[in-house]
């Protein structure tokens, strides 16, 4: 599509909240295209393609136990803890009913994020279906021969690449190159040094590209896909990345279980889901509605500056538009969700699911990492910050009726493997700008 002041002012007409959306102001949308459960569309997966992605992760068990023994303890599955953080939802002020609880992806093992659930499943997924193909493996076999030398040797002589602001790259680079694969990452110009260094020590290739993870997506597709051999991890359209998030459902339900927290018509569920390109918070969202259905209720959370998902869904163009067309320069410290265009995959059916999108700043997102860190002794990097302030916002817009009780969870999506340097800068940056003012969202 191309862009002229005129359709710019176009759209400003159809749709006015995108007056304060370029003028950079947190937002809070409610989705006008949500479905009840009962009148979905047909969707490009189902809860069965679910099912079979948590029993891929099941086969794998006993190759994470032998190859990464910080998974022992949760006996060989990617999963993080569930907290219930009281103290924050305290020193937030919040007025709503109900608990706040935060889902540590921020713990994942191995890569640290979130990007732990979809990358790693996508490259476990390809690697069995090569091993499969070629007469390597069967499905009864017990996976620990994934770490054998015969099959590193066969792997080798394939290559994956990947395009990635950071986190996506580190998860994909990392279990490949662990499976014994020829991987390669292409980055954009803002990924972080520590990522880079940390992806080289790991047996990855490191490319840098000027320009957004946009252009690092498009220069990694195209050198890749030159290669018949190589395999190419897409984000803007993978369904593989998809079912490997929607797992998470599955694994969050258990979690609830454990704790006697109900979800039901008198007991709804409140999700808030940091949002780059849309994949990882639209396969959750998924998992849990095929789980909990108009029970659970979830939100999307973006950077004031990389609204990309918002204004995908909000004028219906979803990836036809990126967020440069309407004049937001996409740049954020919130690693991760700095993108221009979203997935084109994940909106198809995120935008029947969502309840809504909001937007915050970045200095929201620090005074909340300090806040968390001195309140709960967690500690999480910017991004993962952003759905802190969903339950009040929500409330605020009406969402939540007054006195509703709910359970409501943010979604923390990285930070563990944050060198402690940067961890530290972060921190004093939230306490000094606590300390010149509070939280923006008393301005929505
Ligand atoms: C990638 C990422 C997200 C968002 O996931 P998308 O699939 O891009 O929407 C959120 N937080 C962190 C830390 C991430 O790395």
């Amino acid at each position: 599509m191309v862009f002229s002041t005129k359709d710019l002012e176009y759209w400003k007409g159809e749709y006015p909240l995108l007056e304060d959306i370029t003028k950079l102001q947190p937002v809070f949308w409610l989705n006008t295209n949500l479905k009840r459960i009962e009148n979905l569309p047909e969707l490009p997966v189902t809860m069965d393609d679910m099912m079979e992605a948590e029993q891929l992760w099941q086969r794998f068990i006993p190759f994470f136990e032998r190859e990464f023994p910080e998974t022992k303890k949760t006996n060989g599955i990617i999963e993080s803890p569930l907290r219930k953080i009281n103290s924050m939802k305290s020193a937030l002020n919040e007025t709503f009913y109900g608990d706040l609880y935060l889902k540590c992806d921020n713990e994942l093992p191995i890569a640290g994020s979130i990007k732990a659930r979809g990358g790693f499943y996508e490259i476990l997924h390809h690697a069995e279906q090569l091993a499969m193909k070629n007469g390597l493996v069967d499905k009864n076999d017990n996976y620990e021969i994934f770490s054998d030398k015969k099959l590193r040797d066969f792997f080798s002589h394939y290559k994956i690449g990947v395009g990635s602001t950071g986190n996506l790259g580190l998860s994909i680079g990392i279990i490949s190159a662990r499976l014994g694969f020829n991987v390669s990452v292409y980055m954009s110009a803002d990924a972080k040094q520590w990522k880079k260094d940390l992806l080289r020590e790991k047996g990855a290739a490191v490319y840098e590209f000027a320009g957004d993870f946009g252009e690092a997506i498009s220069a990694g597709r195209q050198r890749t896909l030159a290669d018949p051999q190589a395999y190419f991890v897409d984000d803007e359209k993978s369904k593989h990345l998809f079912l490997g998030y929607s797992v998470a459902a599955f694994r969050l339900q258990k979690q609830l279980e454990e704790r006697n927290i109900k979800v039901d018509k008198e007991h709804p569920l409140f999700v808030y889901l940091p949002c780059g390109v849309g994949g990882s918070p639209g396969g959750i969202t998924f998992g849990l509605k095929q789980i909990f259905g108009n029970h659970v209720h979830c939100f999307f959370v973006e950077p004031t500056h990389s609204p990309s998902v918002l204004i995908g869904l909000l004028t219906g163009e979803k990836e036809k538009v990126c967020v440069q067309d309407f004049g937001i320069d996409n740049r954020t410290e919130a690693d991760g969700l700095a993108v221009g265009r979203p997935s084109s995959f994940a909106t198809s059916i995120s935008e029947h699911l969502i309840s809504g999108i909001y937007t915050v700043e970045d200095d929201d997102l620090y005074r909340l990492l300090a806040l968390l860190e001195d309140q709960e002794g967690i500690s999480i990097e910017p991004s993962s910050a952003a759905g802190l302030l969903g339950p009040e916002l929500a409330l605020k817009a009406g969402y939540l009726a007054d006195g509703e009780i709910g359970t409501h969870i943010a979604w923390a999506t990285g930070g563990s493997l944050i060198p402690a340097v940067d961890m530290e800068h972060f921190y004093k940056k939230g306490k000094e700008l606590i300390h010149q003012a509070s939280l923006s969202y008393q301005k929505i």
